[in-house]
């Protein structure tokens, strides 16, 4: 089963196989379409296939089918039914995550020199793409040199069990209630009165099933250790006086989105962030 030898002139595709056209697969549980959905990587500009792992979380593939024996096992991933499956399906071609080879991860893993050479290529082409004004990268993720401070970031926060992308910086992340005068309360669920969470460095991955690989580390805001009336109070995005008066109404819609390493991969931070400066400690 050799290459098309047309694909030799774009050394990117040197031993892909070519595309087969779309369809939804009759046996498929999702109505995707076979090829996935079709995307770009924000910090690379690089086309990526978005499909379903086994476990309903999305990964991000490169989009073409690479020959088997170049590449690591614990990179192969296949597909069968619509859906991606982290290994190998015996064939001699195989997928693999564009996180295996995305030239802007915030580690690169060591994956051998196959990937190496095919993550060089697409870094030439971020390069291009960022000259000509085609892309650019998302914004990166230290506001200054080192970690950026928590005062600074949306932060991805672990509650109830689950990881929130969160609509603001901690500090900012405002009462939902209304208040008597019938506007939205202006106190912020942060409350130095009440324990706080922890940042903590926990994998991108969801807690079940196959982690993306290959595994990253990510600074988490987390709550997970507090009560649970108290990580529900985060969760519904009330102040502790609006706890305790259950009755006021909402007047805006809480502002958490379940985490998605690929859609909030510009929210991905490696590091811990620094605790804020207070203006009063220091000038
Ligand atoms: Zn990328
Ligand atoms: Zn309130």
């Amino acid at each position: 089963m050799c290459p098309d030898p047309a694909h030799h002139k774009d050394s990117n595709s040197r031993t892909a196989r070519p595309r087969r056209p779309l369809r939804v697969a009759a046996t498929s549980p999702s109505r995707l379409l076979r090829a996935g959905q079709s995307g770009y990587c924000r910090r690379c500009g690089n086309r990526i296939d978005i499909y379903q792992r086994p476990d309903q979380q999305p990964i991000a593939l490169h989009p073409a089918e690479l020959a088997a024996r170049h590449i690591p096992a614990p990179c192969r991933w296949h597909l069968s039914g619509g859906t991606a499956h982290p290994h190998g399906d015996g064939s001699a071609w195989c997928r693999i995550p564009h996180q295996a080879i995305c030239p802007h991860p915030a580690s690169p893993p060591q994956a051998g020199p196959y990937l190496e050479d095919l993550r060089r290529q697409l870094a030439l082409r971020t390069r291009r793409l960022i000259d000509t004004g085609a892309f650019t990268p998302a914004p990166p993720t230290p506001s200054r040199p080192g970690a950026p401070t928590s005062h600074h970031i949306r932060p991805a926060v672990q509650l109830l069990l689950n990881r929130y992308l969160a609509e603001s910086p901690l500090q900012d992340i405002r009462c939902v209630a209304q208040t008597r005068q019938r506007h939205r309360c202006p106190h912020t669920v942060l409350d130095s009165r009440f324990p706080a969470g922890r940042w903590t460095l926990l994998p991108t991955g969801p807690q079940r099933g196959q982690l993306t690989l290959p595994a990253q580390l990510m600074a988490v805001y987390d709550l997970g250790h507090l009560p649970y009336a108290e990580q529900l109070r985060w969760r519904t995005q009330r102040c502790p006086a609006h706890t305790a008066t259950p009755g006021a109404a909402d007047l805006a819609l809480t502002g958490w989105q379940v985490f998605d390493p690929l859609l909030h991969a510009a929210h991905i931070h490696t590091r811990l962030p620094h605790p804020p400066t207070r203006r009063h400690e220091k000038a």
